[in-house]
């Protein structure tokens, strides 16, 4: 039978610095991309499971988590470096031979074909123990009818678990969960539903599709389908491409394009050295503002063809980014490529 196979690396930049640096293993640890003299001034990329257990988590305010744990162990983010780590890992899964679709830098899904779900079980514990032998990691697998419920199944054994959801299981496994525990479920789309007496996806189940969609919009109609059990997404392989992005917190609050213009050179440059490096093209510029309250703004645009050139990036990420200045000062901008392709023999990367 057809089933989905879901990896989600745990807290992988700090998992990443825990294996190069055991020593360090046990102990809290984040990491970030504040400037080097104002690690105050950014935010917490990653917590392994010892800082999450004072209460600090992703996104949070660097200040916070130094607040919650004042000697907590700060690794500046190497974004290069877990970059390389999980091209490894996509290629050691890629090399099973399934269908596979790579959802972001340290999760992916598998369209993997078994006789039943014992065997998806045995190859879930496999694929751990491959990941933990050869880089020293911790994931989570999940295993479902559809990508969305694999990747629930996954979410819902962390850390370091297998969780295998069969289709005849789906609802049972649906049918407490609050509705936030949807993919693409914000804080908006729950607090509405909740509005309607909706909190969990077993009431979601009991709601009409219609009174959905007048509710959220056409995401309705798909909440309604998975919430009923009927979520058969398989894998994307197109959508599949690596992208190589990178991020920094600005020194000083920005207002305008021209504030971030000498930082966005830096970043550009270090995107585009990292495109070389690996031989890449791209075809797609993107940007993302991060502003003053945190809130998260992203652009992309698809290129009329494939690129490596540093201008391009300028260029595009400088026109981008006139989009998402306007009121809110932004305190920390990224730029990102994709839709990559080598230029050793033109594939497509995973
Ligand atoms: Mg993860």
């Amino acid at each position: 039978m057809k089933l989905i196979l879901y990896v989600d690396m745990d807290c992988f930049f700090a998992a990443c610095e825990e294996a190069r640096h055991p020593e360090l293993r046990g102990k809290p640890l984040i990491t970030g991309t504040s400037p080097e003299e104002t690690k105050l001034r950014g935010v917490v990329e990653s917590a392994n499971y010892e800082a999450r257990k004072f209460g600090i988590h992703s996104a949070m305010p660097t200040s916070m988590a130094y607040k919650l744990k004042p000697d907590i162990i700060y690794m500046h983010s190497d974004e290069q470096y877990y970059e390389n780590v999980s091209r490894h890992i996509m290629k050691a899964l890629s090399n099973y031979g399934y269908r596979m679709e790579v959802d972001s830098v340290d999760e992916a899904a598998l369209e993997i074909d078994v006789e039943d779900c014992a065997a998806a079980e045995k190859l879930a514990k496999e694929i751990k123990e491959k990941i933990k032998r050869q880089f020293n990691l911790p994931c989570t697998v999940g295993v479902s009818s559809g990508k969305i419920y694999a990747k629930m199944a996954c979410d819902s054994a962390k850390p370091d678990g297998i969780m295998i959801v069969g289709k005849k299981d789906v609802g049972a496994f649906l049918k407490d969960k609050g509705i936030g525990k949807i993919p693409g479920v914000g804080r908006k789309t729950e607090e509405k539903l909740a509005a309607m007496g909706i909190k969990t996806i077993g009431d979601l189940s009991n709601t009409g599709p219609m009174a959905l969609i007048n509710a959220v919009g056409s995401f309705g109609k798909e909440l309604f389908l998975i919430a009923n059990g009927t979520d058969e997404s398989g894998v994307e392989e197109s959508s599949g491409a690596m992208s190589i992005g990178r991020e920094r917190t600005l020194d000083k609050n920005a207002k305008e394009v021209v504030d971030i213009e000498e930082t966005l050179d830096a970043l550009a440059g270090e995107v585009i050295a990292e495109v070389k490096r690996q031989d890449l093209r791209f075809k797609n510029v993107g940007v993302k503002a991060r502003y003053f309250d945190f809130t998260d703004r992203v652009k992309s645009r698809s290129l009329t063809g494939y690129s490596d050139s540093k201008e391009v990036i300028l260029s595009n990420a400088k026109s981008l980014f006139k989009e998402l200045f306007g009121d809110k000062p932004v305190r920390k901008i990224g730029v990102r490529v994709s839709s990559l392709i080598s230029t050793r023999g033109q594939r497509r990367l995973v």
